[in-house]
């Protein structure tokens, strides 16, 4: 069977071969970008420093008996605009959790979409 024929990245001027849509720089998703681009700036690393001050240990580790020191402040809701999404700065949509159980849960459980999840 015929190779599958790859198009130009829809991205304006980019000259990577995709199979559709964008190539893997370009991926409108995975604008993995700086992180103070992001939102991620001084202040929010400042509130970040306060928070896990106040609440050092990782919660998802916490729920199977495990005392990790948490590391990052989890949006439970993913925002996706950074400090323009109200839930950004919301601490009700914040939690403390570790390296390993943030990058678990949003490859895995923010992917799924949160929705009618508890
Ligand atoms: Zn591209
Ligand atoms: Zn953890």
């Amino acid at each position: 069977m015929p190779a599958q024929p790859l198009r130009r990245c829809s991205y304006p001027n980019c000259r990577n071969r995709v199979k559709s849509g964008r190539c893997e720089e370009h991926k409108p998703k995975d604008t993995r970008e700086s992180s103070s681009k992001r939102g991620y700036d001084q202040k929010w690393r400042k509130y970040r420093t306060e928070y896990l001050k106040h609440n050092p240990l990782c919660v998802m580790c916490l729920e199977k008996g495990k005392y990790t020191p948490a590391t990052v402040i989890d949006h439970i809701q993913p925002v996706e605009n950074g400090q323009a999404d109200p839930r950004f700065w919301d601490i009700n949509n914040h939690q403390p959790l570790c390296r390993d159980c943030h990058s678990y849960k949003t490859r895995i459980i923010d992917k799924r979409g949160y929705g009618a999840k508890k």
